[in-house]
């Protein structure tokens, strides 16, 4: 069902809707922010937008507040303040947060922050009252995820060397906190559950990574259910279900109610651990028992180097978080019974390219904006749609 057809814009950079009501979406598209208003009618229409000078690239929004923050590539921040009825936008303030485009945009209203990250490779937090700039640390590489903890004053920085920068922030300085190294790919979404404090993180390599801090056993769980890169990563506290998508329009909604092992480290052999037959560097066995070398493959149940011979079977083991088959050896494949192989997660097709996601959990509606500049709202089984 289309919703309404809108003037066509060039590309769809981001959008988000209320916390609350969806009475209104709101959306970047190249240099203008656009409102669009909820009828009677239930059809969603254009209101108010307002031009930028240079392109928008990332928007936050305080439901409380009604304040917009919006990130542009020239790396300043615009603040506005959206009218009670949805029908203006009211300039607050900009000021100058980085020297390049600014790619990720926080508004913190507890201590009255502007958290904000940069391609000048630095993470910034200004005072949203006098947009006086507090503090500033360098970070590795490009940021595309930040989360902020405010009982604990703790930010999560994730960056395209994958890594996640853990950062105490104080009035005017921070100080590291640690570093959380997981990810072969770039961080591309972060997600924080302050309730049971877990930080979950996605990334281009495919997986979810879920970061058990409350539990301060240090344990991290991989969670395995995309095709392509992770894009966007909700969490829904009163039904424990974790929301992820990926850029090939895969929708995963996990049940985190589930108590899931972590993957075992994998085990260094110059042998099979099962049948003994040399891998191929271990010329001296090769040749005292004049066999020929194998590749060495690993069991992802029980961590052991194993041969394709004795690892030709392929399994799911949704506790570990492999939603996918994976290779597994002979005996764990006997192992690992029909109860737990039952899935932990479903799966659904968005059917478009993700670039954002909203997830409003009281009503369950999920939002999905695409590279093929359509916003879906899905409301249990219906999916409304709108043209940019
Ligand atoms: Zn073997
Ligand atoms: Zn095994």
């Amino acid at each position: 069902m289309i919703l309404s057809t809108l003037p066509d814009l060039a590309n769809v950079s981001n959008f988000l809707a209320t916390k609350f009501s969806f009475e209104f979406l709101l959306c970047l598209a190249l240099r203008t922010i656009r409102v669009w208003l909820k009828r009677d009618s239930g059809q969603y229409w254009p209101s108010v937008f307002h031009t930028m000078p240079v392109a928008c690239s990332c928007m936050s929004f305080n439901p409380e507040t009604r304040r917009i923050s919006v990130g542009l590539e020239n790396g300043t921040v615009s603040e506005f303040v959206l009218s009670e009825d949805y029908n203006q936008m009211i300039p607050a303030r900009t000021f100058q947060a980085h020297q390049g485009g600014v790619t990720v945009v926080l508004f913190v209203l507890e201590m009255e922050w502007i958290l904000s990250t940069g391609q000048d490779k630095s993470f910034t937090w200004h005072c949203s009252e006098s947009g006086q700039q507090l503090g500033t640390y360098r970070t590795t590489a490009w940021v595309s995820g930040l989360q902020f903890d405010v009982e604990t004053r703790h930010a999560f920085v994730g960056d395209h060397s994958g890594q996640v920068t853990i950062l105490k922030l104080e009035q005017d300085n921070c100080s590291l906190v640690t570093t959380f190294k997981g990810h072969t790919g770039n961080v591309t979404a972060l997600c924080w559950d302050p309730v049971q404090r877990v930080l979950f993180s996605g990334s281009s390599d495919h997986s979810i990574i879920m970061w058990d801090i409350g539990g301060r056993k240090g344990t991290a769980i991989e969670l395995q259910g995309h095709n392509d890169k992770v894009q966007g990563l909700c969490y829904a506290p009163h039904t424990r279900q974790l929301i992820s998508c990926g850029s090939d329009g895969g929708i995963v909604i996990w049940n985190m109610d589930v108590t899931r092992q972590e993957t075992p480290e994998w085990l260094d052999s110059d042998s099979c651990q099962k049948c003994e037959q040399p891998f191929f560097w271990n010329f001296k066995q090769m040749w005292d028992s004049k066999k020929i070398g194998l590749r060495q493959h690993h069991c992802r149940k029980c961590g052991q180097a194993v041969c394709g011979k004795c690892s030709s079977k392929r399994s799911t083991i949704p506790l570990m978080g492999f939603e996918f088959e994976v290779r597994v050896c002979d005996s764990c494949h006997d192992s690992i019974t029909d109860e737990e192989r039952a899935p932990t997660a479903t799966f659904h097709d968005s059917k478009h390219s993700i670039i954002h996601m909203q997830y409003e959990p009281t009503r369950g509606w999920l939002l999905t904006s695409g590279t093929d500049k359509i916003i879906r709202v899905i409301i249990k089984e219906s999916i409304f749609e709108i043209e940019i």
